[in-house]
């Protein structure tokens, strides 16, 4: 029997992987794959009114709710929001968690984009979908999981609103249609209950379901469906140069 397609979707916080690409991993779930959701933070700063430790609490339940809604796991690597850094201890707990998920598909935020977090989080996944491979590279956890055989695929999903700092267009390089699964992708967006009013008061975000609906249908638009993600694949020296999701999603991609 075939193995399930082990799948990692590794985001800077809470409510990143909803935006960006939830239809495309609710696609991938109903087809039978393994999901990670994995954070780098718990989102400790999203709030005005909780301690950090309170909302971190909050987030993290409302993350876990959210990746169940297509059976997915949900992982927190316990970094602190506005302070994810490049650095040994960090990327350490990356390739742990990469080695431990051993996915074939990983998903993560695109190299340019609104906020340092996000770009942090996207080097981040990137040395460690290569560095996985590498034995002499020791996590220094215990016990630690063993080196994987073959580097993960790589996708970038599109920066929120599709655009760097500088307003340039990030053009994506492929579009998964998400007609299929819109209503998981709005369903994982909703549990983020505690976002509502941070987005509200501090990024003029009224309605967070809009302004996901507003970039699914730009994406559809380019697609030439309704809905859509979209997403750049990795094709750096060492990563797999076919595309994977194409073939495993190959009703839905449009390039
Ligand atoms: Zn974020």
């Amino acid at each position: 029997m075939q193995q399930p397609v082990r799948v990692l979707a590794l985001f800077a916080h809470p409510d990143d992987a909803e935006f960006l690409c939830a239809g495309t991993l609710a696609l991938l779930a109903a087809r039978g794959a393994v999901i990670t959701i994995a954070t780098m933070s718990a989102g400790d700063c999203g709030s005005v009114k909780l301690s950090p430790a309170k909302i971190s609490s909050i987030r993290q339940g409302e993350a876990a709710q959210a990746a169940r809604q297509i059976g997915a796991r949900y992982a927190c690597l316990g970094g602190k929001d506005l302070s994810i850094f490049y650095d040994r201890t960090t990327l350490s707990g990356v390739v742990e968690l990469v080695r431990r998920r051993r996915p074939q598909v990983s998903f993560t935020h695109s190299p340019a984009d609104y906020m340092a977090d996000h770009e942090t989080t996207s080097q981040l996944c990137q040395t460690a979908c290569f560095g996985a491979m590498a034995p002499n590279y020791r996590t220094g956890r215990r016990p630690a999981a063993k080196p994987l055989c073959e580097v993960p695929y790589l996708y970038y999903a599109d920066p929120l609103g599709r655009k760097d700092i500088l307003g340039q267009r990030i053009p994506s390089a492929m579009y998964v249609d998400i007609g299929e699964t819109l209503k998981h992708k709005k369903a994982m967006l909703a549990c983020h209950r505690s976002q509502r009013a941070w987005l509200a008061t501090q990024q003029q975000i009224s309605d967070p379901e809009s302004l996901m609906l507003k970039m699914a249908e730009e994406a559809g638009q380019c697609a030439g469906v309704r809905w859509a993600e979209g997403f750049r694949q990795h094709l750096g020296q060492g990563f797999p140069q076919d595309n994977l999701l194409a073939r495993l999603l190959s009703a839905q991609v449009h390039r």
